[in-house]
């Protein structure tokens, strides 16, 4: 089963955390001051994971496809 990687934008805090853990899957929308995804079905999950579980106000979910 495939999966993709999601931020619930009202919840971002804009810490960026998981844009320095992961820059090829997160990205930072300055004008927002907040987390995008720029690749959802992310090439490396073990790296998301670890964003997902860093996300202060977690935020970061999987979504099932
Ligand atoms: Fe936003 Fe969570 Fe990413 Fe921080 S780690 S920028 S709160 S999505």
């Amino acid at each position: 089963m495939s999966k993709k990687v999601i931020i619930e934008t009202d919840e971002c805090i804009g810490c960026e955390s998981c844009v320095e853990l992961c820059p090829d899957v997160f990205e930072f929308d300055e004008e927002a001051e907040k987390a995008h995804v720029k690749l959802p079905e992310g090439v490396d999950e073990e790296c998301i994971e670890e964003a997902i579980s860093t996300c202060p106000v977690e935020c970061i979910h999987w979504e099932e496809l």
